[in-house]
């Protein structure tokens, strides 16, 4: 499978129409999921990596309700733009920094982060194991990696969605992004996990949404 990125974002109009929804109807689901990363990982300060990050919410949403220092990082020069921008606006130049890159190839040293998060954008990543070895090695030992998605709970999922389709906000029909989530068969994603070489790892998959949990052994040493 190639590990070239497809271009994402289809028009600079939709990378910004996305980046209205994560400032208006989706803004309130950020702060919910940064909680629950903090949380679940207990990992509050040191070096983050948010890929796929887009126009900057959950990296901006993290760096707000702790101490860490996030690193944005997007495939998509739109949206590099887009999170400049935000950043900019919320003056957190200082704890939040956009990066153009791509998963397949994270441009940074082994062993940098001491938290890889990534919402919304796995669905999209060409080359499952290559992506996973590429968020490993970037960890540092003793890191955590949280990669998934969801909405925070059932409740906002529903409202949120409910809330738009009111609006009668839909999906571009020239592009519609749910055809290019990309579906999974059963096991597919343990056996890409696996495929990089990673053994600690542990899937939740309930109200809060669907995350895959890595954990970086403190002894591990590889190169
Ligand atoms: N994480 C953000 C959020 O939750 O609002 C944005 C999610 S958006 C649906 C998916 C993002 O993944 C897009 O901004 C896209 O450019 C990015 N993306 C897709 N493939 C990527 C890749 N191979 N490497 C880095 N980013 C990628």
């Amino acid at each position: 499978m190639s590990s070239t990125p497809s271009r994402f974002w289809k028009t600079p109009g939709e990378a910004r129409q996305y980046d209205t929804f994560a400032n208006t109807d989706f803004a309130r689901i950020y702060p919910v999921i940064a909680n629950q990363i903090l949380d679940r990982t207990g990992i509050t300060e040191g070096a983050c990596l948010d890929i796929g990050s887009g126009p900057g919410s959950l990296a901006i949403a993290l760096a707000t309700l702790s101490a860490l220092k996030v690193t944005a990082l997007d495939s998509s020069p739109e949206m590099y733009d887009l999170a400049q921008k935000n950043i900019r606006k919320r003056g957190m130049e200082e704890q939040v920094v956009p990066v153009i890159g791509d998963v397949h190839a994270i441009p940074a040293p082994d062993t940098t982060f001491h938290l890889v998060v990534s919402r919304g954008s796995y669905h999209f990543w060409n080359d499952l194991p290559v992506a996973f070895s590429e968020v490993f090695r970037v960890l540092k030992p003793g890191g955590i990696a949280y990669i998934g998605g969801g909405y925070g709970s059932g409740k906002i999922r529903d409202e949120v969605l409910a809330h738009r389709k009111e609006r009668g906000i839909v999906d571009d029909p020239a592009h519609p992004m749910r055809n290019r989530f990309r579906k999974f068969r059963a096991g597919e994603i343990e056996a890409s996990i696996e495929a990089a070489g990673i053994s600690d790892y542990r899937i939740i998959n309930d109200d809060t949404g669907f995350w895959i949990v890595i954990r970086k052994s403190c002894y591990d040493r590889r190169e």
